[in-house]
């Protein structure tokens, strides 16, 4: 059951508002659903934007946030629960441990190296855990093609290619979470 979902997201408020307006209605969703959002802790840009909504809907977030970050991304101060932790490192290992799922919304390169470190660890089966991207206004589709190129050249299998769910829709992209299955795939032996 999926209790507690991971969600990497931008903290660039540069973006068209539209994708703040997307985060924001992720967040509300958690709420409504009773699904506790765990994020990095910041106030800005799409975590920001996120994490408002599903507090003023009513719901739980828990953020991670390393020391010496707080100021630089603004440490969010109405989360139900902050962590300030030593690095990046023991973030990214918290915010997963704390997860039942995770889910990248577009984002940088922060959200990136967050959501391929949660891919690399399911593909040598270090979890089971489900992972998904919100491919809001088709912001994922280059990426999703790039992995399928990857496989099609032989660096990675094509059923890993399948580690990552996709959904246009917040609705459709949780259902995608909670119907998974984690497969027996070891990595190439
Ligand atoms: P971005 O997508 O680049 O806007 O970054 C989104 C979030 O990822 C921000 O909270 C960054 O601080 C965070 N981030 C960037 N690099 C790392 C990293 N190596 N480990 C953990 N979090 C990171």
């Amino acid at each position: 059951m999926i209790q507690r979902i991971c969600v990497y997201c931008g903290s660039s408020g540069q973006v068209s508002p539209s994708y703040l307006t997307e985060a924001a209605a992720l967040g509300r969703l958690f709420a409504e659903q009773q699904i506790t959002l765990v994020y990095g802790g910041a106030n800005v840009g799409s975590m920001g934007a996120m994490a408002d909504a599903c507090l003023a809907a009513g719901g739980e977030v828990i953020g991670v946030m390393p020391k010496g970050l707080e100021e630089k991304e603004v440490a969010h101060q109405g989360l139900t629960e902050l962590h300030i932790v030593a690095d990046m490192h023991q973030r990214k290992a918290m915010m997963a441990d704390l997860a039942d799922a995770f889910i990248a919304l577009p984002g940088g390169m922060g959200t990136l190296e967050e959501l391929f470190e949660a891919l690399t660890w399911a593909q040598l089966e270090f979890h089971g855990k489900a992972i998904g991207v919100l491919n809001s206004q088709g912001y994922f589709s280059q990426l999703l093609a790039f992995l399928s190129h990857a496989a099609a050249e032989g660096f990675m299998h094509e059923r890993h290619v399948g580690l990552l769910l996709e959904d246009s829709s917040a609705p459709g992209l949780l259902e995608k979470l909670r119907n998974y299955q984690p497969q027996q795939q070891s990595k190439w032996w």
